[in-house]
């Protein structure tokens, strides 16, 4: 399951994927415009709320991690300010 930081800094629209969302990634600078990408806030909603449904999603099977050189759908969930943003990636 990937997940991604996403800069929302006004202008800025940096992304970065990376394989979970960890704590010690809180505060993490954009390299682009210096914005925290993943705020304390945005955390304690991603564990209590998303998390748990990752998991699910998992276990479902609905959650297909993208194969090199493969066809495969990637769901991607950030969440930022009450926003909530799912997306499938096809391949390519
Ligand atoms: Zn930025």
């Amino acid at each position: 399951m990937s997940a991604f930081l996403q800069c929302d800094a006004h202008g800025c629209d940096h992304r970065e994927t990376v394989d979970e969302i960890r704590e010690d990634q809180i505060g993490r600078p954009c390299p682009n415009c210096g914005e925290s990408l993943l705020t304390r806030a945005d955390y304690d909603v991603y564990v209590a709320r998303f998390k748990p449904m990752l998991d699910v999603m998992k276990v479902l099977g609905l959650a297909v991690e993208p194969t090199p050189g493969a066809e495969g759908v990637r769901t991607s969930i950030h969440y930022h300010d009450g926003v909530t943003t799912i997306r499938e990636h096809g391949a390519g």
